[in-house]
């Protein structure tokens, strides 16, 4: 097949490798899934899907900048424009297709009913300038939602405007290092565990604090004497998510908030994976000062199955005051907002306006969809599901840690010791049978990671079948079947591509190639 300079197959003709019958193919297409070029080279310029009436003589107000060449942009007839779409979304897997198995995003079922409120033309035709009092109704539900995540961590107050969970984070240490300004106390260090998400030592740095890592124990928990060790009085917070990255509990919860909190210094959780625990345990009871709270993942939504995100934080009565602006009161006859700090504590503003009102509706709708019992339930059936992994894999495969865990189950790659098979061989092949490959290589602490995350929406037959495809895969590891996995993937639209050079040398624009 005839690549372009992007390592992309170029016109129909350059595809036609053999489909899967063995003969050769004029399209390159395999049955009901299409190869085709990048729009830029099916389309040109002088083709439209529009028929606009010819501009009159007018006189030009650009004072002379106007662009005197073709601006170049590719052109598409309305039915091109829609297949060309259509089949570039076949080539994607998506939660609607099947089981997700990544780690900790999350991947789980958006409910319709989510899609079917946030759609209502009283939430969704509204605009953050609009006067308040023609906006009441999503005020009260902005509250509405607060008081939920209040109830559910055991917190008394919540930054509602961070877009994300790594804005979340940033709310969360410029929360404290405002408190921690506000007594003349400014602080230096950060420490996070080994096994945290990447975003915690970046949003520490991007803050200004020198990051200090805490090794794990063998049995993938805060080592809790180094942590002690690292400790001092110029020890800002400690970042720790729970559970944790390697699907673990934090069993010394109590233990790391106690000896933070004998140093000065503020507890941050990062709550990305509250999924397991969600009305089962309140965060401000383990002793918490911050906790971010991914709406997309813990309420569904998550960024592969619609997202944006929301990373509405918690915060203790300490941190409260120092909370960012704008946000939601509710007085005795409406809700207002409030927009200017007059007691001079807020750090300031992180957006615009007041969130991410499409994602508040949506987890407001899942919250109140499944109720107090329900998400109870949702942490049931994520450790559940989890477990249920675990136990069937775990003679075949090699589980990481001993013990039962809690929302995903961690393997490494010490189960294909001697097969010539590695972790990323193993995840090429998961494609090749239909499913998208767990998280790999990451929780960094053991060799080869395979985390898997089934999520609580998955059903039994789902599950089971994704454990006899793991099974299967295993077993033709270990009988030698080495070309299966080294040339996989084999059914994907594109063969395995070179990851390391696309993230090193990434090709973000297109170049017309000389043919
Ligand atoms: C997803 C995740 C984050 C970051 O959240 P975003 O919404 O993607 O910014 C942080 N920590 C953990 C543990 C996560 O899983």
């Amino acid at each position: 097949m005839t690549m372009n300079n992007q390592g992309r197959p170029t016109s129909i003709e350059n595809a036609s490798n053999s489909n899967r019958s063995g003969y050769p193919s004029y399209t390159g297409s395999r049955g009901l899934s299409q190869v085709e070029g990048l729009i830029y080279e099916i389309g040109d310029t002088h083709r439209t899907g529009v028929d606009l009436p010819e501009v009159e003589e007018f006189e030009s107000r650009l004072g002379g900048m106007e662009r005197s060449g073709e601006i170049g942009l590719a052109g598409l007839t309305e039915p091109e424009a829609m297949r060309h779409y259509t089949r570039l979304s076949r080539k994607n897997y998506a939660i609607d297709l099947g089981l997700y198995p990544l780690g900790s995003c999350t991947m789980k079922h958006n409910p319709r009913l989510n899609e079917k409120v946030v759609r209502l033309p009283g939430l969704s035709d509204i605009h953050p300038l609009q006067p308040i009092s023609t906006t009441q109704g999503a005020l009260d539900l902005i509250d509405t939602l607060a008081h939920w995540l209040k109830t559910l961590t055991g917190m008394p107050a919540v930054a509602m405007s961070p877009k994300a969970g790594a804005h979340g984070e940033l709310c969360g240490l410029m929360t404290i290092r405002a408190a921690l300004e506000a007594k003349g106390d400014a602080r230096s260090i950060v420490l996070a565990p080994e096994s945290a998400h990447g975003t915690n030592p970046a949003t520490a740095a991007l803050c200004g604090y020198t990051v200090k890592p805490i090794p794990a124990t063998k049995d993938g928990r805060v080592d809790l004497e180094a942590m002690k060790e690292a400790l001092g009085p110029d020890v800002a917070a400690i970042m720790v998510t729970n559970p944790n990255t390697c699907g673990l509990f934090e069993r010394e919860i109590i233990e790391i908030a106690d000896a933070v909190h004998e140093v000065g210094g503020y507890f941050y959780c990062d709550g990305a994976n509250f999924n397991a625990i969600v009305g089962k345990v309140r965060p401000g009871d383990l002793g918490i000062d911050a906790m971010h709270i991914n709406l997309h993942k813990t309420f569904s939504t998550p960024h592969g199955g619609g997202g944006p995100g929301a990373g509405p934080v918690v915060l203790s009565e300490a941190l409260a005051p120092y909370a960012p602006i704008p946000y939601v009161v509710a007085g005795d006859e409406e809700f207002d907002l409030v927009e200017h700090d007059t007691s001079g504590k807020s750090f300031g503003r992180m957006t615009a306006f007041h969130g991410q009102m499409g994602m508040f509706v949506r987890a407001l709708a899942y919250m109140m969809s499944h109720g107090a019992d329900g998400l109870a339930k949702v942490a049931e059936d994520s450790v559940l599901n989890a477990n249920y992994i675990l136990a069937s894999l775990k003679d075949v495969m090699s589980a990481s840690f001993n013990g039962p865990c809690m929302h995903e189950a961690l393997f490494d790659d010490r189960f294909l010791k001697d097969t010539g098979v590695s972790t990323l061989d193993f995840s090429k092949a998961m494609i090749d049978e239909g499913y998208h490959p767990m998280t790999m290589y990451f929780p960094l602490v053991v060799h080869g990671a395979m985390l898997i995350e089934p999520t609580e929406s998955e059903s039994k037959l789902s599950v089971d079948q994704f454990i006899g495809m793991m099974r299967h895969l295993v077993a033709a590891a270990k009988a030698g079947e080495k070309d299966r996995f080294s040339g996989a993937p084999y059914n994907a639209p594109l063969r395995r591509l070179d990851e390391t050079a696309a993230a090193r040398n990434p090709v973000l624009r297109w170049t017309k190639s000389e043919q």
